[in-house]
């Protein structure tokens, strides 16, 4: 197993700011500075043992996620487009005292082939950083930034779709650069 533990977090990542890095502009540029890594970076992870690089992003996560606060950021919620299905839009609908014609017609769209999903970018239900529906909110925010998921290494593309605008995709993405002993060229 190749993650040596979780010293890494008394280090600044690259030297450049404080760990977790949490602000979000330093992280959108880093994004655009470090594209060509994070292309070498996919490849060299393509490469390991998938079962260990789920459990190693899952460790990463499990630590990093607590150190960073969901409501001081909101950036999924300000960015993502949210897929629903019909069981969450019955409950959501239920839970705001609305119909379903009314729910649909205020906060879905729908595609042909049945696929629903939130009608605006930020989120209708994004107050402030926070989500007013949190106890209702739908399977995709629970499960983003999926690290819990496995076969992680076939989801490298979505991971890095968002590593630009989420703390904890940033801060777990470049934590294993370090414990997997990446280098510029290893791929
Ligand atoms: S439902 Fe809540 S958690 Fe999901 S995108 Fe909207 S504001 Fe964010
Ligand atoms: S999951 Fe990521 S993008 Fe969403 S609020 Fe938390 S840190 Fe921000």
């Amino acid at each position: 197993m190749w993650i040596k533990g979780l010293k890494h977090y008394l280090y600044p990542i690259k030297n450049e700011a404080t760990y977790p890095i949490t602000d979000l502009e330093f992280i959108k540029n880093k994004a655009v500075e470090l594209a060509t890594e994070n292309h070498e970076f996919q490849d060299f992870l393509r490469n390991l043992n998938s079962l260990s690089l789920d459990k190693a992003v899952f460790d990463l996560s499990e630590a990093i996620s607590p150190k960073i606060e969901c409501t001081d950021c909101g950036n999924c919620c300000k960015s993502l487009m949210v897929n629903i299905d019909e069981e969450e839009a019955n409950n959501l609908s239920a839970h705001l005292g609305q119909t379903r014609a009314e729910f649909d017609s205020k906060y879905l769209d729908k595609g042909e082939s049945g696929r629903m999903v939130v009608n605006a970018i930020p989120c209708h239900f994004l107050v402030g950083n926070s989500c007013s529906v949190y106890e209702h909110r739908f399977a995709g925010c629970k499960e983003f930034p999926a690290f819990h998921v496995p076969d992680f290494n076939k989801r490298l593309f979505t991971t890095y779709m968002h590593y630009d605008r989420c703390p904890i995709i940033f801060n777990v993405m470049e934590t294993l650069k370090l414990d997997a002993g990446f280098k510029k060229g290893d791929s």
